[in-house]
């Protein structure tokens, strides 16, 4: 294999595996989940609600005064995002003004 030969075939490999990275990483983005439903049976379990402001602070299990699925430690994605994926519900998007039962601050 002639240099030049070899050096085109290294590039082509890592534009190749690049996109072996590239692509995964695409179908798991906030914007293409389907959004939690509060009617759905796990969330239901959770008492899931898409309005934090609706839970009575006493039936929390946690002290903390502010929480939200946006300061949760359990969220993911983007700060800002409206809809984020959460660890508790994979496969959806959970609102970020939402709440549910198993909120943890972050450390
Ligand atoms: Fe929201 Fe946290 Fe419950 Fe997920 S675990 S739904 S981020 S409060």
């Amino acid at each position: 294999m002639s240099k030049i030969a070899r050096r085109k075939f290294i590039q082509l490999s890592a534009v190749a595996a690049a996109g072996c990275f590239v692509a995964p990483a695409r179908q798991s983005q906030a914007g293409e989940l389907p959004r939690l439903s509060p009617d759905d049976a796990m969330a239901a379990a959770m008492k899931y609600t898409e309005d934090a402001s609706t839970v009575d602070p006493a039936t929390r299990n946690n002290p903390a005064e502010v929480q939200d699925c946006a300061n949760c430690a359990l969220v993911q994605g983007n700060d800002g995002d409206a809809w984020r994926p959460c660890q508790i519900f994979p496969g959806k998007v959970v609102a970020a003004a939402g709440w549910c039962s198993v909120w943890a601050p972050k450390a």
